[in-house]
């Protein structure tokens, strides 16, 4: 494992607050129902386009992203880290990773949130923004020549396991996110971990062959 992407959100930060709120700017602003935090996770999947062709059938999507970004950047729900995130992020700085993010939150959210919670250094590049990151992947690891066998992806979504497959690398399921366990099952993730400090467990623990 010389080369680790991983997903932002629900991964390395727990942004949901705030994206509770700017989603539910979203739908009030076209007269749906607002969504709880359980009710959102339920709903929510990856690529978004999607989630808002289900339920705003024929909006435009960047008409929308006029709504949830400014109510994004707007909102005063906390992020915070996830507890077991930074420990992890200095367990592969030690080890020499190189490290990426992956994204598909607005860059100016994942870009202020990595310089507020002292992230950002860890990283060679930030990819946020990204709408469909099957379609990315493969462009990274080409542009920053990442060997496919070396190379892992590690998120809290379907989504995620789904752009290390398109890639060809292996691809580490974490439950501390936005998809509930079951959920995220289905894509059928190399392996699935509780949370981080249970991944450097299983990397302390001699299992690195797995990767
Ligand atoms: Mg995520």
């Amino acid at each position: 494992m010389r080369n680790v992407i991983f997903d932002w959100s629900g991964t390395l930060v727990d942004d949901l607050p705030p994206v509770v709120e700017a989603t539910n700017a979203v739908l009030r602003h076209y007269g749906l129902a607002a969504m709880d935090r359980t009710r959102f996770r339920r709903e929510f999947s990856l690529p978004f386009t999607a989630f808002y062709e289900r339920l705003l059938p024929g909006v435009d999507i960047e008409e929308l992203e006029l709504v949830f970004r400014p109510a994004m950047a707007a909102s005063l729900e906390p992020v915070t880290l996830i507890p077991q995130a930074l420990a992890f992020l200095e367990r592969c700085a030690r080890a020499r990773c190189r490290m990426f993010v992956l994204s598909a939150a607005p860059p100016e959210a994942v870009h202020a949130q990595a310089a507020d919670l002292g992230l950002s250094h860890f990283f060679e590049v930030i990819y946020a923004g990204v709408r469909d990151k099957r379609h990315r992947i493969a462009g990274i690891l080409a542009e920053h020549q990442l060997h496919p066998p070396d190379t892992v992806m590690i998120g809290d979504m379907r989504h995620d396991v789904h752009a290390a497959q398109a890639a060809g690398i292996r691809s580490i399921a974490v439950l501390t996110g936005y998809e509930f366990p079951e959920v995220i099952a289905e894509s059928r993730p190399d392996i699935t971990v509780a949370d981080l400090s249970h991944l450097a467990a299983l990397l302390e623990a001699g299992r690195a062959e797995l990767f």
